[in-house]
């Protein structure tokens, strides 16, 4: 089971654009806007079922709009 399967991501609240599940380095993730860049901060994990809740509450997170517009020239 991988992040992205048991995500259910509305669109992004900047753009409309559609949302991934980004991970960084193994130890952290966040969804991020495929279009506009905007994102949820970062959530780190130590094992797999960390990593599927780390999803879980980015996505709820995401799904609030509670999201980090890029900022100019990003
Ligand atoms: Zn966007």
């Amino acid at each position: 089971m991988e992040p992205h399967e048991i995500v259910d991501l509305e669109p992004c609240p900047c753009c409309g654009g559609v949302g991934c599940v980004t991970e960084e380095g193994g130890w952290c993730l966040y969804i991020q806007c495929m279009d506009c860049g905007a994102h949820t901060a970062g959530l780190e994990f130590k094992n797999q079922e960390e990593k599927l809740d780390a999803a879980r509450r980015a996505a709820d997170v995401w799904n609030m709009r509670k999201v980090i517009a890029p900022g100019p020239g990003e």
